[in-house]
């Protein structure tokens, strides 16, 4: 069997929806249906997700909300007129939304903002559910509380193991399953969204608990391309693409599949299918344990701004036990994740979301690295990118490095750092932000254009 998932630009409109009954009429193995809340129908949208959390912040602020709920009831509505279901369902959401609403006043802020956020895959889940009926499709509307079970962090929450057995009945069904993406419940009741785009967990979860075949994510794009389109001209598509490589790949042009979607999914070896609603004859991109290898030793190459770089020097670092971890304690008691640190003998970089800085915390984590490991130089330095070079094969490839450095250096850029893993399936890059988009397409040009590799 297999389950699907149907991203918010797939289920934005009536149009939409058809094209999702046809995908699971036309493929019986198509059991298990997970769906985002409606996405953008055009560009300049609002998703439903960003209207609900504009309604929760105004909830939370306790300004009058009315209005804002007529504004998502109305998408709802405009899709139940286009599927020819009754008036009854703007009536039902409306009821759902003030009872959300009025519950506020028991509710802490983040569970306000999970618990409104959460209506947008739930009502779409029943109102997908009801017109698949009215067409001849016996489906069933299944609930998160039927044994998603999840951690209590708000808004960014994780499933817990005992969530796999409690879902794993669902592949007995005799129905078609229409399960709402995007959240679960703790063990006492508590409903919890996952980060953003989270219903790719959902059906990951789900794929996992029932031992899917296949994973289908269905999107906008006909499958994953090698370079971010926006940036390349006309990149190269990847028809199959490893976990770790997709992994490595995760930062900017790459947003197709959430990140922690792979973990639940890798676990059982199912493999993903990424696939276009607007274009589904088309295969798209298969994320498999292991692909055949092809003549090229790139996969593909991302790219990200935003990352700010922390710098320590000590003379004789390397001889002084525990200096890194004492280092990397500081950032965790200030809540900081790492994402490279690459080093020398007396000096040591690490790479950072600058987001996760402000100036308050920038000044406690310099004085502290003075004082307690008495650096004689440390200082942090902004807006940098990452350039990430990724393929299976780049470990066979010698002078790979080489090839990458000399294109990065045609566009006069400097090189501020460099770190290649040891499974030697990534080789990244920090360069001035400016040059991130020159960089991109030069590295595009040696690792795909030309004819040398
Ligand atoms: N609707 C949620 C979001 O916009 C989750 C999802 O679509 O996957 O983030």
């Amino acid at each position: 069997m297999k389950v699907c998932k149907f991203g918010g630009t797939s289920v934005a409109s009536a149009e939409q929806i058809k094209k999702v009954a046809k995908i699971i009429q036309s493929d019986a193995s198509r059991r298990i249906v997970v769906v985002s809340a409606p996405g953008k129908r055009t560009s300049d949208d609002i998703k439903v997700t960003d209207l609900l959390i504009d309604l929760a912040n105004t909830v939370i602020a306790k300004q009058p909300y009315e209005e804002k709920i007529r504004e998502v009831v109305a998408r709802y509505e405009n899709n139940a007129i286009g599927l020819g279901l009754g008036q009854e369902i703007s009536e039902i959401i409306t009821l759902d939304l003030q009872k959300r609403c009025n519950e506020a006043a028991y509710l802490s802020d983040e569970t306000i903002m999970d618990y409104l956020k959460a209506s947008g895959e739930d009502n779409n889940a029943k109102m997908i559910a009801a017109y698949f009926n009215s067409i001849g499709i016996p489906t069933r509307y299944v609930s998160p509380k039927e044994g998603l079970l999840v951690n209590n962090a708000p808004e960014r929450t994780m499933a817990i193991e005992q969530a796999y057995e409690n879902l794993s009945v669902l592949k007995d069904s005799e129905e078609i399953i229409l399960f709402p993406g995007f959240f679960g419940y703790t063990v006492d009741g508590q409903l919890r969204t996952f980060d953003r785009g989270g219903s790719d967990i959902t059906g990951a979860i789900l794929a996992a608990a029932v031992d899917a075949e296949l994973y289908e994510n269905f999107t906008d794009v006909d499958c994953v391309f090698s370079a971010n389109p926006k940036v390349v001209n006309n990149p190269a598509e990847i028809t199959e693409i490893t976990y770790r490589e997709m992994r490595e790949l995760s930062y900017a042009g790459f947003s197709v599949f959430h990140d922690e979607a792979l973990m639940p999914v890798v676990k059982k070896g199912i493999p993903v299918n990424i696939k276009n609603t607007n274009n589904p004859s088309v295969a798209g991109t298969r994320i498999v344990p292991k692909r055949v290898e092809s003549k090229r030793p790139v996969t593909g190459i991302s790219a990200d701004s935003g990352f700010s770089i922390l710098y320590v020097s000590k003379y004789l670092m390397n001889r002084e036990i525990g200096f890194g971890r004492k280092l990397l304690q500081i950032l965790e008691e200030e809540n900081i994740s790492y994402e490279h640190t690459p080093s020398g003998l007396d000096d040591i970089s690490v790479i950072i979301r600058s987001y996760q800085l402000d100036k308050a915390k920038e000044q406690r984590i310099l004085s502290r690295v003075k004082e307690e490991l008495h650096a004689d130089d440390i200082n942090f330095r902004h807006g940098f990118s990452m350039i990430v070079v990724v393929g299976e094969g780049m470990k066979f490839k010698t002078g790979l490095a080489a090839s990458a450095t000399t294109a990065i250096s045609r566009t006069g850029a400097n090189i501020e750092m460099i770190n290649q893993g040891s499974s030697e399936v990534s080789l990244s890059f920090g360069v001035l932000q400016q040059y991130e988009d020159e960089i991109l397409k030069e590295l595009y040009n040696e690792f795909f254009t030309a004819v040398s590799v």
